[in-house]
């Protein structure tokens, strides 16, 4: 490892439960830093991931990753799990099957069995953090988030969310870079949803480049047009991101920037409360956004 003599490992999991994969795309595009910034060329001094297990790009396949699974399960040191995908609960699991040395056993099962021996859990996604598309209504498969799994079996196990559907790379690496420098985030560094205040401390709607179209009753009212995206069914105002400041493809673009209203897809409340995706949300349900009572315009409650 050249530079390794002070180095420490830190073995890691990545477990697919109920996932499109978008998530480990998501992270694998990350352009400053990237995954190999991470798990290759150890650009957090003194700190090296050691990515043991990750079906989407391991070389190895069958029993051969199987094996390594196995053998970074039994490192004494224990390891931390990444878990990307919502955890199918219902029929006894059996909507979702995991492979595991020798037998085949349920996501579930594989997931709990994974986090007993896990120093920290990173819920990567909505769907690993909320539940998300694989949650939703009518969620015949039973699925939760990896939090709700791990509380229903009694297994207390520090997760951090890192939820977007998909989520920024940053958000991953910039969370797991701060854990290994400076360890797990305490309680004043994560918010309500158990997200890193870092990434997720600030509505969407408040570092929007198009605030002051909103601001000025500016409404496009046709998908292309200028203006605030709020009457086509934007929930930047209920959602708690950075992305208009950070973007998306190394810093390009954003969904609002591109013409898309913002789908609120890091909350607890997304996809059944933010569906359809072009509805508008009630006003009075929009914080700090009242309508006037003599004008009947839409006004910002300033913060103290
Ligand atoms: S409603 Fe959406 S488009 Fe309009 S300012 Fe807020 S975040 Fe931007
Ligand atoms: S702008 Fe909204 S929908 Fe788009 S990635 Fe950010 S939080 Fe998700």
């Amino acid at each position: 490892m050249g530079e390794g003599d002070d180095m420490t490992e830190h073995p890691a999991i990545w477990f697919q439960a109920s996932a499109c994969s978008g998530c480990v795309v998501s992270v694998l595009n990350g352009v400053a830093p990237n995954i190999r910034d991470l798990i290759v060329d150890h650009r957090v001094p003194g700190h090296h991931v050691s990515l043991r297990f990750q079906p989407t790009v391991m070389a190895a396949a069958g029993d051969a990753a199987l094996e390594i699974l196995a053998a970074t399960e039994e490192v004494k040191e224990g390891y931390v799990l990444v878990v990307e995908g919502a955890v199918p609960t219902g029929a006894g699991g059996l909507f979702g099957y995991a492979a595991k040395r020798g037998a085949q056993t349920t996501m579930h099962a594989r997931a709990l069995e994974l986090a007993e021996n896990a120093l920290a859990i990173v819920a990567l996604g909505t769907c690993s953090s909320y539940g998300g598309m694989h949650a939703a209504e009518p969620n015949p498969a039973g699925c939760v988030s990896i939090g709700e799994a791990l509380s229903g079996a009694g297994i207390e196990k520090p997760v951090i969310n890192v939820p977007g559907c998909p989520p920024h790379p940053d958000w991953f690496t910039g969370t797991v870079a701060h854990a290994l420098l400076f360890g797990l985030p305490g309680p004043d560094a994560v918010d309500t949803a158990g997200r890193p205040k870092r990434f997720y401390g600030r509505l969407v709607h408040d570092l929007c480049q198009r605030r002051g179209d909103f601001e000025a009753h500016k409404f496009a009212e046709a998908a292309g047009e200028p203006g605030c995206l709020y009457e086509l069914g934007c929930k930047g105002p209920w959602t708690h991101a950075d992305c208009p400041e950070r973007e998306f493809n190394g810093g390009v673009n954003w969904c609002v920037k591109a013409g898309s209203p913002c789908q609120g897809c890091v909350e607890p409340f997304f996809p059944d409360v933010s569906c359809p995706i072009y509805a508008k949300i009630g006003l009075l349900e929009l914080p700090r956004i009242v309508r006037d009572e003599e004008s009947g315009e839409l006004v910002a409650v300033r913060r103290p």
